[in-house]
C-alpha cells in the first residue's frame, strides 16, 4: 500500500489527547468520511491515545491516505508510533468496542519498531484523490489552527447530544415497530382462530357426511342382499311348477295319450316351448342370485387350457352349424396351464362363445389364449353386429339387451353372470367392440388363480 502523509502530531501529555481527537475528526472530514465515521475515527483515536499514554511516554501520530490496490479505494490510516517500545511489543485496547469503531486496529511492525495502526475505508464514491487535491488537503490541514481543549470538549458534547438524540429516536422507532408487531400478531391470531373454527366446522360436516354415507351403503348392501335372497327363493320355488308344466305338455303330446286335434297339438307345442324358455330364465336367475350372494364355491385345480378348449370346440360345433360362420378355437401356447375352477371357467367361455355365435351372421368366431406376463388372456372375438360404445357397459346389467337384438332370444342375464363368475375367479371381463365389425370379450385371469 502506497501512502500520502497528510498530517503529523505529537502525543505527549493528556491535553494532546483532545488535540489528536479534534484533528483526527478534521482529517476524517477532509478525506470524505461521513459524519458518523468521522466521530468513530475520532473516538477510536482518542481512546487509543489515552491507553498509549498510560503505557509509554508518548507517541507520534501520523495520518496517511493510502490506496488499497485490489479495489483502488482510499483508506484513511492512522499510525501511532510510541517513542519507546510498547511493553511486551503488544497493544490491546482497554475495551473491545474501540476496535469495532474502525475497520482495522492492531500492532504492526514498522521498520525496526512497531506501531499501533488503525484504518477506515473511505466510501466507494471516495475514489483515490488526484495529487492536486491531496496537496490542497495537506495545506488546508497544516493551516487550520487547532482549537483549545475546551473547544474540543464542546464539540464532543455536541456529538454526545447528537448520539443521544439518535438513540432516543431509534428507541421511539422501536416502540412504534413493537406496537405494530403486536397489532399484527393480534390480527394473525384472530385470523388463525377464525380458520381453526372454520376447519372444525368443515370437519364436523365431513364426519356427518361420512356417517350418512356409511348408513346409506349399509342400506344398499341390505337391499342388494334381500334382492338376491328374493330372486333365489322365487326362482327356486318356480322351478318345480315350470318343470311340471313341461312334463305335462310332453305327456299330452305323447302318442300314447288320447290324440289331439291339429290345433290342440299346436297350442300344446307353444305351451311347452314357453315353459322351457321360462325354465331357462328361472335357472339363470337362480345362478345369478347364487353368484351375487356368494353362495358359489370356487374349486381351484390345475386347469389344462388345451383340454378345456378341446371340450368347448366339441360342444359348440353343433351350434356353429350356421353356413358362412366359422368357429375357430386356437391351440393355446404351452405350457397351457393355470390354477382356476375349470367348471366355472368353462361356463363363462361357453356363454361368451354362445353369444358370439348368436350375434354373428358372417365371418368367424375365434377363441384364443395368450400369456401376458403373470396373466392369461382368454378372448372370444367375432365379426358380428358389434355393440355401440354407449351400451358397452349397459350390457353387463341384468336383463339389458341391445334394442333390435331381442329377436334372437335370451334373457339378458348371461353377461352379468359371466362377469360375476370371472370376479370370483380373481379376474376381469372386458369388452372392445365396433358396431358392424364385431366384438371381442376378454377374460383376464391371474396365473396362480389368486
Ligand atoms: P342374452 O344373450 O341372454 O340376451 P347377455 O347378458 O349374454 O344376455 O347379453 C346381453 C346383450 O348384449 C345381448 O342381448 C346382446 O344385445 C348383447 N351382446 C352380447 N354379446 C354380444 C356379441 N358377441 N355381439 C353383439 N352383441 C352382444
Amino acid at each position: 500500500m502506497t501512502g500520502e502523509r497528510l498530517l503529523q502530531l505529537a502525543l505527549r501529555v493528556e491535553q494532546d489527547i483532545f488535540l489528536v481527537r479534534q484533528r483526527g475528526r478534521e482529517v476524517a472530514a477532509a478525506v470524505g468520511l461521513e459524519h458518523q465515521d468521522q466521530v468513530r475515527v475520532a473516538t477510536a483515536l482518542s481512546e487509543v491515545a489515552r491507553d498509549l499514554l498510560r503505557a509509554v511516554d508518548g507517541a507520534d501520530v501520523t495520518f496517511v491516505l493510502v490506496t488499497d490496490p485490489p479495489s483502488g479505494r482510499s483508506v484513511l490510516r492512522v499510525d501511532l508510533a510510541p517513542v519507546r517500545p510498547l511493553p511486551g511489543g503488544r497493544y490491546e485496547p482497554q475495551s473491545g468496542a474501540v476496535a469495532r469503531l474502525v475497520d482495522m486496529l492492531g500492532v504492526v511492525p514498522d521498520g525496526s519498531d512497531t506501531v499501533v495502526r488503525m484504518s477506515r475505508r473511505i466510501p466507494a464514491n471516495g475514489q483515490a484523490l488526484p495529487p492536486e487535491r491531496l496537496a490542497e488537503l495537506r495545506a488546508e490541514l497544516a493551516s487550520s489552527a487547532p482549537g483549545t481543549a475546551l473547544d474540543e470538549l464542546a464539540a464532543q458534547n455536541a456529538q454526545l447530544i447528537a448520539a443521544l438524540d439518535e438513540v432516543r429516536s431509534q428507541r421511539d422507532e422501536l416502540e412504534v415497530l413493537n406496537s405494530e408487531l403486536q397489532e399484527t400478531n393480534r390480527g394473525v391470531m384472530a385470523l388463525y382462530n377464525q380458520l381453526t373454527e372454520e376447519l372444525e366446522e368443515t370437519n364436523r360436516g365431513v364426519v356427518a357426511l361420512y356417517a350418512e354415507l356409511d348408513e346409506k351403503s349399509a342400506q344398499l348392501r341390505a337391499a342388494s342382499e334381500s334382492k338376491s335372497r328374493f330372486l333365489a327363493n322365487v326362482s327356486h320355488e318356480l322351478r318345480a311348477p315350470v318343470t311340471a308344466i313341461i312334463g305335462l305338455g310332453r305327456l299330452l303330446a305323447d302318442s300314447a295319450s288320447d290324440p289331439l286335434t291339429a290345433e290342440q297339438a299346436r297350442q300344446v307345442g307353444l305351451i311347452r316351448s314357453s315353459a322351457s324358455d321360462l325354465l331357462d330364465l328361472v335357472n339363470e336367475l337362480l345362478d345369478l342370485a347364487k353368484a351375487e350372494s356368494g353362495r358359489i364355491e370356487v374349486n381351484r385345480t390345475e386347469v389344462d387350457l388345451r383340454g378345456l378348449f378341446g371340450q368347448l370346440r366339441g360342444t359348440l360345433r353343433a351350434l356353429a352349424a350356421r353356413p358362412g360362420v366359422e368357429l375357430v378355437v386356437e391351440e393355446p401356447p404351452a405350457p397351457a396351464t393355470l390354477r382356476s375352477d375349470e367348471v366355472l371357467l368353462a361356463q363363462v367361455l361357453r356363454n361368451l362363445l354362445h353369444n358370439a355365435l348368436k350375434f354373428t351372421e358372417r365371418g368367424e368366431v375365434r377363441l384364443r389364449a395368450e400369456r401376458r406376463d403373470d396373466r392369461w388372456s382368454l378372448s372370444v372375438s367375432d365379426t358380428g353386429v358389434g355393440i355401440p360404445p354407449e351400451l358397452q357397459e349397459r350390457i353387463f346389467e341384468e336383463f339389458y339387451q341391445v334394442p333390435g337384438t331381442t329377436r334372437v332370444g335370451g334373457t339378458g342375464l348371461g353377461l352379468p353372470y359371466a362377469r360375476r363368475l370371472v370376479a370370483l375367479l380373481g379376474g376381469t371381463l372386458e369388452l372392445t367392440s365396433e358396431p358392424g365389425r364385431g366384438s371381442t370379450f376378454t377374460v383376464l385371469l391371474p396365473l396362480d388363480g389368486a
